[in-house]
């Protein structure tokens, strides 16, 4: 058998629902043809969500400090403890970060810091409950947090998230994957959560009845064996969650994958585009087809790579991003509001819906014009926490195009 006929009968099996193993997972991710990989994992797509419609999320990301102990090599967002450059956002700037998001229509934050070396589980049970009490969906502290919570409260981390439910803890973002296999961290993170810390908090959370996202990070260091590993052990704990959810939705309620940024403080070996981009996520997709929903990582490869996405296996386009820091860190972000987004969608061949977290659609509120924009949020953009450029990022004939 030709190897381009071994790659269409994995392409095939993979369209039909079957399971892939790591090998022949390995075997699209460096031989097969770009464009059959994204039919194949669009095929996917469809038989998941056979309706042709785009969900995204209204949301903001926040950062409530950038202060961390993990020095992460690609990292240029952190400020090490008692350097002046951290910061810790004040209850004030918080609130007036949760209500700007209210009034752009929103109802969640995305809440992510570093991994502090002091703080213990109940001063971010106090953040969170502060959050918590403006009623929004609360989208907060990734595994590496978490662990470090653990960690400093002596306690495990199973009480650990225990607590912050209580305290009003949605859901857990995936952040901090990057690629869960030592090699890979040992060479970008070696003093962050193991990949095996990194998947307890997730399996912790899943046995409590949380939902929680997973994430990759690929292009830096890590080699084809390792992406295909990470989406491997995402696939095994996904299948962990949903055995004992006994056929409910449960788990991760979706994948999300970007390209490494080498603008940040570590270079790529090879610097990895589009292209590169689109096959891993493509791959991804027909490895993974336990996970429901996948998202288009527009904030990092930009609104028409976004785009594409849609056509190899993704059937979300994440959330606006009223604010992000983390990859703007690194000198490579983009902002939509929905008005835009709706038309990125729409030009794409799809049909727009806004959602909640959990995927269930919401009717959209977004502001569709500038002048709407204004009216709502303030009129001098410079007095808000909101970034001023997010008002030129709404062109007048976008609402008409929506
Ligand atoms: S990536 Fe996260 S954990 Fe690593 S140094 Fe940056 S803030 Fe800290």
């Amino acid at each position: 058998m030709s190897d381009a006929t071994a790659i269409d009968d994995i392409l095939d099996l993979a369209v039909a629902g079957g399971r892939l193993t790591p090998e022949q997972g390995l075997a699209l991710l460096e031989g097969a043809d770009l464009l059959a990989l994204g039919a194949a994992a669009h095929a996917v797509r469809t038989r998941l969500h056979p309706e042709r419609v785009v969900t995204y999320i209204v949301d903001r990301n926040v950062n409530y400090s950038n202060v961390c102990d993990s020095y992460c090599r690609f990292c240029s967002f952190y400020a090490a403890p008692g350097a002046k450059e951290g910061y810790v956002l004040s209850r004030a700037a918080l609130a007036r970060k949760i209500e700007e998001t209210q009034a752009l229509g929103g109802n969640q934050i995305l809440m992510q810091g570093g991994t502090h070396p002091e703080w213990d589980v109940a001063w971010y049970a106090e953040l969170i409950a502060f959050c918590k009490s403006f009623g929004v969906h609360v989208h907060a502290l990734s595994s590496p947090e978490i662990q470090k919570i653990a960690a400093v409260s002596g306690i495990s981390v199973r009480e650990t998230i225990e607590r912050l439910r209580a305290a009003g803890l949605d859901s857990i973002p995936g952040g901090g994957a990057e690629i869960l296999t030592d090699y890979a961290r040992d060479a970008i993170s070696p003093l962050k959560c193991t990949a095996d810390e990194w998947l307890e908090v997730h399996r912790e959370a899943h046995a409590l009845g949380m939902r929680t996202t997973a994430t990759m990070m690929f292009g830096h260091r890590e080699r084809a064996v390792d992406r295909i590993e990470h989406l491997d052990r995402l696939r095994a704990l996904q299948d962990d969650a949903l055995a004992a959810a006994g056929g409910r939705d449960a788990g991760f309620t979706a994948f999300i994958c970007w390209l490494f940024q080498p603008t940040h403080a570590l270079k790529a070996d090879e610097p990895a585009g589009g292209a590169e981009y689109l096959r891993t996520l493509a791959v991804a997709r027909l490895y993974l087809q336990n996970v429901r929903n996948f998202q288009s990582s527009w904030v990092t490869m930009g609104p028409k790579v976004g785009q594409a996405a849609l056509w190899f296996g993704c059937n979300d386009m994440g959330s606006t991003m009223i604010e992000e820091n983390v990859v703007s860190s690194a000198g490579v972000s983009y902002r939509m509001l929905s008005p835009e987004i709706h038309a990125v969608i729409r030009a794409a061949g799809f049909v727009p819906q806004e959602r909640n977290f959990y995927y269930e659609p919401v009717e959209a509120r977004f502001l569709d014009s500038p002048e709407r924009l204004r009216e709502v949020v303030g009129a001098d953009p410079k007095n808000l926490a909101l970034p001023a450029e997010a008002f030129d990022q709404v062109p007048a004939s976008v609402a008409a195009r929506r």
